[in-house]
């Protein structure tokens, strides 16, 4: 298969995921080679590298294998720009794939924690005390304060990272303790296995083991009652053994739709805390602490400049001061405010000067539709894709809440946001001119 057309069809596809400074790092990145079922990724540096297969290894692998069945694998060799030779063809300098310990390195196959969220790379700040302060009580005494913990808040803010640090954390103060830590989804697809095969007794035995168990993104089981069953049993037989408990999801139990009314209250029996969007000081500190882990030196006023201009998550954080890293190393010079301002250009046009009226009224430029009609409550065709698609980008680009996208459209519930996003999500993983319409709106926003 072509080279060049099978890694297109991946970028099309991640670029549907990512924002678009993120998007960047997919530039210097292509395939190498083929070899018995194996694509070889060139990157530019170790830290695109790592990235890559932090956030996308699997993914890529799997877009990859949808496009061509034969291919079983994935890696990567750093090839820089100026090694290309005079043909352009590019030469493997070294294979690294070794070289630096990735995600896959740290999560300890016994309790799929990972040994990189600690508290010691934790900031806090005024935005997160109070979940910090909660997770503190539970190190020194887990099963006895606060139980069950329940953690929410909108993507990128830490919730993974303060669950799994307080499992590390047990672990290494109670050697005796048993923690386990698993997502939502991972209960959920073992839960259907053993139901297939007729192993039921044995997945309700398994967790039971446990002195800790945390679950993360819980918001997955909305709707799903043979899961929420059978998450119910295990709550009550954990914290009836003083067991600690401890979950995470995007939004407070109460507004998890389809979610049965005696987990809510279990979820809420504890002690419940969300973590909101850092403030502009709190961005700039873990700018800070994260740049010192890259060695990478930041002046005050390009820091003061992110931590004002980026408004995103923290893993928006991460993303723009990678790729100021990968900058620094390629120019190989450091970078001045002026180059960071055209590097973010992009994140920060969004971020400042649109507003929701102004996405409204290009989308419904765009499908030649009245504004008002996105308001009403009309389930005409050509009005509810548009609307649908509103949502979509105000929860994708703008991380704005389900609740408040529902109230900025006319009152809607944020059920039917959900699914509207949901809806959007899922056609364009089919449909080609879905994908591209939404490019170009979005290009014109
Ligand atoms: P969530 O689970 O809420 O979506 P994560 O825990 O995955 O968010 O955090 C996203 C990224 O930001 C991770 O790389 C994490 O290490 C980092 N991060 C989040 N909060 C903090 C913090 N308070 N201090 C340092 N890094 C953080
Ligand atoms: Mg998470």
């Amino acid at each position: 298969m072509d080279h060049i057309k099978l890694w297109e069809g991946v970028k099309n596809e991640i670029e549907l995921v990512l924002s678009k400074h993120e998007f960047v790092w997919f530039k210097d990145i292509n395939i190498n080679h083929i070899e018995e079922g194996v694509v070889r990724l060139s990157v530019p540096n170790t830290f695109v590298k790592e990235w890559i297969w932090k956030r996308f290894h699997n993914n890529i692998l799997k877009i990859l294998r949808t496009n061509n069945e034969a291919i079983r694998g994935l890696d990567y060799v750093i090839i820089q720009n100026k090694e290309k030779n005079e043909e352009g063809t590019p030469k493997p300098k070294q294979i690294v794939c070794n070289e630096l310990p990735l995600d896959e390195y740290y999560i300890n196959k016994e309790d799929n924690l990972n040994s990189r969220y600690t508290f010691d790379n934790f900031v806090i700040g005024p935005f997160n005390e109070i979940a910090h302060t909660a997770a503190q009580a539970i190190i020194k005494n887990p099963g006895k304060n606060y139980n069950p913990l329940f953690i929410y808040g909108n993507t990128g803010l830490g919730k993974t990272h303060l669950i799994q640090a307080i499992g590390n954390t047990i672990k290494k103060n109670f050697p005796n303790k048993k923690v386990f830590y698993l997502t939502s989804e991972k209960f959920g697809t073992e839960c259907l296995e053993c139901l297939q095969n007729n192993k039921m007794g044995y997945f309700k035995e398994k967790y039971r083991k446990y002195d800790t168990v945390i679950v993360d993104d819980i918001q997955f089981f909305s709707g799903k009652e043979k899961f929420q069953e059978e998450l119910f049993h295990l709550f009550n037989y954990l914290y009836d053994n003083y067991r600690q408990i401890i979950f995470s999801s995007d939004k407070h139990p109460n507004y998890i739709p389809n979610l049965e009314d005696r987990l809510k209250s279990r979820f809420s029996s504890g002690m419940i805390v969300d973590i909101p969007n850092p403030d502009n000081q709190s961005r700039a500190v873990i700018l800070k602490a994260k740049s010192r882990y890259y060695n990478l030196v930041l002046e005050d006023d390009i820091v003061n400049y992110l931590a004002e201009n980026i408004n995103g998550n923290i893993r928006e954080l991460e993303g723009v001061l990678n790729t100021i890293v990968v900058q620094t190393q390629m120019k190989n010079k450091s970078l001045n405010l002026s180059d960071i301002k055209n590097l973010i250009k992009d994140a920060t046009r969004i971020k400042k000067n649109v507003s929701v009226k102004d996405i409204i009224k290009v989308v419904s430029q765009f499908y030649s539709i009245e504004e008002d009609s996105i308001y009403e409550k009309t389930r005409r065709k050509e009005v509810v894709k548009p609307r649908q698609i509103i949502m979509y980008i105000l929860r994708e680009d703008f991380n704005i809440s389900y609740p408040s996208i529902g109230d900025k459209l006319g009152g809607r519930d944020h059920t039917t946001v959900i699914h509207s996003c949901e809806k959007i999500k899922k056609d364009l993983k089919i449909d080609q001119s879905l994908v591209q319409e939404i490019n170009q709106i979005r290009s014109m926003i």
